[in-house]
């Protein structure tokens, strides 16, 4: 996280600051490509409207263009769906230096070990999907009023899974799911706001063994359900 430094407009060049996770050197908008929007596209990954994603894959398009919209709506910046200055610098304010947003931690996402390993995927790639989540949950916190959320369970490895009696298909298992506790929010009030914020799959009271927390995860298709609260 650096000092929030004044910045005219979001169309202004390369941001003054220095980051000490990322810096982005050049403004971006549709069409765009590279890594600087892969790294973009990852923090805007909350941001993808109702019942849908964010590809990460480096092509600035029109869901990403969006995405950054209601970013920069949600944080009353000029919402022109460029990230210049302005976007870039409240995203800096947003990271810690090592890039998960400041309201979560790797430790948090990972109660089972320190090394991210024993999963079906490797290490690097299941912590990578446990960064997205957390930029997710950064949107989905920021859309409930910045009232705290805590993560119960995030990343298991197969033993750990087994040990928490997890379905052998768990998402846990590949770092891109989180069980919420109900903090001061409420589980259903989590589980309808997640369908904002990028979620594929959404469990919560109603659907078995989910009566004492909001399940999130990232998917390839939908699967949404919390009987009890109208999911
Ligand atoms: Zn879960």
């Amino acid at each position: 996280m650096a000092a929030p430094t004044a910045s005219p407009n979001s169309t202004a060049a390369t941001p003054a600051l220095a980051d000490g996770c990322y810096t982005w050197g050049r403004v971006l908008s549709e069409g765009t490509t590279g890594e600087d929007v892969r790294q973009l596209q990852i923090r805007v990954s909350g941001y993808p409207g109702y019942g849908a994603s964010i590809a990460l894959d480096g092509q600035f398009g029109p869901a990403t263009k969006a995405a950054v919209i209601r970013f920069q709506q949600a944080y009353g910046l000029t919402a022109d769906g460029i990230a210049g200055a302005q976007t870039f610098n409240k995203i800096y304010a947003l990271q810690d230096d090592d890039c998960t947003p400041v309201n979560f931690s790797y430790a948090e996402l990972n109660h089972c070990n320190t090394t991210w390993a024993g999963g079906p995927l490797s290490a690097a790639a299941a912590k990578a999907n446990a960064l997205v989540v957390m930029w997710q949950l950064q949107a989905l916190r920021h859309a409930l009023g910045d009232r705290p959320i805590g993560v119960n369970s995030g990343f298991r490895s197969y033993s750990c899974n087994s040990a928490a009696g997890g379905s052998s298909t768990s998402r846990h298992l590949y770092g891109d799911a989180a069980d919420l506790a109900a903090g001061t929010i409420g589980f259903c009030n989590l589980a309808k706001e997640a369908r904002y914020h990028g979620f594929e799959e959404i469990l919560g009271p109603g659907y078995p063994d989910h009566s004492d927390h909001t399940h999130v995860a990232n998917k390839s298709s939908r699967f949404w359900s919390a009987s009890q609260c109208g999911i």
